[in-house]
């Protein structure tokens, strides 16, 4: 049969992106379509603008340490607006170096909502198209409970883009989104309450990490309230927001980020059109080759369960297109990816926590060091950092590393290239550190310590 295709790729994310563009560079006939912006949630209403967010609110802490090493400053202040539309401008640069890439790779680019008619048929602004496969890269959308007054409520999607900065925000959520957004609101000036409905944010890092990061959060300044909900928000006559807590306390703020997770982005999609398994987790189920149980449709990124990382979605697209028009093994590695949490100290991470390590390896041994920064010994921050090396006593092999500090995100990409050749301690131990730096204390530290 002819196709107008050979690939069509519905959603213009960071995987359909990777996809459509290695696909139509290996010499097939690709179409892409996107309803919402190009480069997806990553470029648009994630990573990059949150990156930008992130450098804009570390300047309140750099001008505060800039006087212990001599330099007298003016009272600085802070200008919401000029950050906000100069962000704006930078996406909309990115967006057109988004069409560069796709056009260059003679990806068609289609503007509008697709829709699956068939399991080889899309329909995009009521014009229907032709492929042999059709990729689904959707992403995830922000959710958010419903509850009495969850309208007033932002998500992640309008909080780079508010009227008017809040001089007091409430987050609630204790995931990757509610940690950093705190940490910029506060870094940028604003009071900020986090809710918490569990015991300890970040479930599911090591513990440790967990606990020294809501130390040194706190010592920042953000009001961090665990085991609290919200129970109800109120709009005030002057458009402020009470917020009622399962404490019985109540907040008034400015605004209130929900960071309570994403789900897939599946509405509207033609779903009912097609043999496409949902799994109970409301993902689409693929096997892996990115096959759903539709033979002619696969699925990545977001969409799918697993990491929801932008990196992952990447190579995901570039695996997928490899396989299936280069006639490469679909092999993806998903163990030991590193990822970093850009809340203030960072917070980086690979391989397992102390936790699922002592379950895995009876014979764990750990290696930690807790310290102050060189920086700060003349800038007067108290901030604390702490690093930790998990190795299977039976081998030696490195089979955890754990970082709370500034540039965790940097320092971690190197050591996750270590820990994917099975590094051992022993390898560790013979590198020569770098000096003076935060990241020589990961190939210095000899002495285990108890399991505490
Ligand atoms: P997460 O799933 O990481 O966290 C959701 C948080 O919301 C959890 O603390 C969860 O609590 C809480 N929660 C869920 N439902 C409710 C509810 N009904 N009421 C109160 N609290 C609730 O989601 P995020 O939105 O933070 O981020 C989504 C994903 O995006 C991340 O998992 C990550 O993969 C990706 N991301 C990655 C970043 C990075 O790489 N730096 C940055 C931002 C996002 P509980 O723990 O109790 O379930």
């Amino acid at each position: 049969m002819n196709y107008d295709y050979d690939l069509f790729v519905i959603g213009a994310g960071s995987g359909g992106v990777r996809a459509s563009r290695i696909a139509g560079s290996l010499g097939a006939k690709v179409a892409i379509c996107e309803d919402l912006y190009m480069g997806g949630t990553c470029v648009n209403v994630g990573c990059v603008p949150k990156k930008l967010y992130v450098y804009a609110s570390e300047y309140s802490s750099h001008f505060e340490d800039a006087k212990g090493f001599g330099w007298q400053t003016q009272a600085a202040s802070f200008n919401w607006a000029t950050l906000r539309d100069n962000k704006k401008e930078e996406i909309s640069r990115l967006n057109e170096i988004y069409d560069d890439l796709l056009g260059n790779a003679n990806v068609e680019i289609l503007r509008g909502r697709g829709r699956l008619v068939d399991s080889h048929t899309i329909e995009v602004n009521g014009q229907h198209f032709t492929a042999e496969r059709i990729v689904l890269a959707v992403g995830g959308w922000p959710y958010i409970p419903q509850f009495p007054g969850s309208q007033y409520a932002v998500s992640s999607n309008e909080i780079f883009d508010l009227d008017e900065f809040p001089k007091r925000l409430a987050v609630v959520g204790g995931g990757y989104i509610a940690v950093e957004f705190a940490g910029i609101f506060n870094g940028l000036g604003a009071a900020v309450t986090q809710l918490y409905r569990g015991e300890q944010f970040l479930r599911g890092f090591d513990n440790e990490v967990r606990d020294v990061a809501a130390t040194e959060i706190a010592k920042k300044g953000v009001d961090l309230r665990f085991k609290t909900d919200v129970t109800s928000i109120d709009k005030l006559s002057d458009g402020s927001l009470k917020v009622h807590l399962s404490t019985g306390d109540s907040l008034v703020v400015g605004a209130v980020l929900y960071a309570t997770g994403r789900k897939p982005k599946l509405t509207d999609l033609g779903l009912e059109n097609v043999n496409v398994a949902i799994s109970d987790h409301g993902y689409i189920e693929v096997n892996d080759q990115f096959q759903t149980s539709e033979p002619s449709i696969y699925a990545l990124g977001d969409a799918t369960e697993g990491m929801a990382l932008t990196p992952v979605a990447l190579e995901e697209g570039m695996a997928l297109a490899r396989h299936l028009y280069n006639d490469e093994p679909c092999q993806l590695n998903y163990n030991n990816i590193a990822t970093t949490v850009f809340c203030q100290p960072n917070i980086g991470t690979i391989g397992m926590s102390e936790e699922k390590a002592r379950e895995a390896y009876p014979n764990l041994v750990k290696y930690r060091s807790h310290y102050r920064a060189m920086r700060h010994n003349l800038g007067g921050s108290k901030e604390r950092s702490m690093m930790k090396i998990l190795v299977d006593g039976d081998t030696d092999k490195v089979v955890g590393m754990h970082m709370v500090g500034a540039d965790a995100g940097e320092i971690m990409q190197g050591f996750a290239v270590a820990m994917r050749m099975d590094a051992t301690k022993a390898d560790f131990d013979a590198t020569v550190g770098i000096h003076p730096t935060a990241a020589e204390e990961f190939v210095t530290m000899r002495d285990p310590v108890a399991d505490d």
